[in-house]
């Protein structure tokens, strides 16, 4: 908790995270990331990608999220 920051988001988005940089490949706008996580869904309809501003270099990251993994 370092980083304060106004919360001033609008929840336009189902899909929102807070985590941290992992190294990933980023995306200087909100928008990009939302197109390439659409992408990346039409690509795979099984795989659902969320999108999230990094605190550590506040550009924007895609993640993954696997709500139901079958074993
Ligand atoms: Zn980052």
């Amino acid at each position: 908790m370092s980083t304060r920051r106004n919360k001033k988001v609008a929840e336009s988005k189902a899909y929102r995270f807070n985590l941290i940089c992992e190294g990933k490949r980023f995306f200087k706008t909100e928008q990009e990331a939302i197109d390439a996580a659409d992408v990346r869904m039409l690509e795979n309809m099984s795989v659902t990608i969320g999108i999230y501003q990094c605190a550590t270099c506040m550009h924007w990251h895609l993640t993954s999220i696997k709500p139901d993994q079958k074993t």
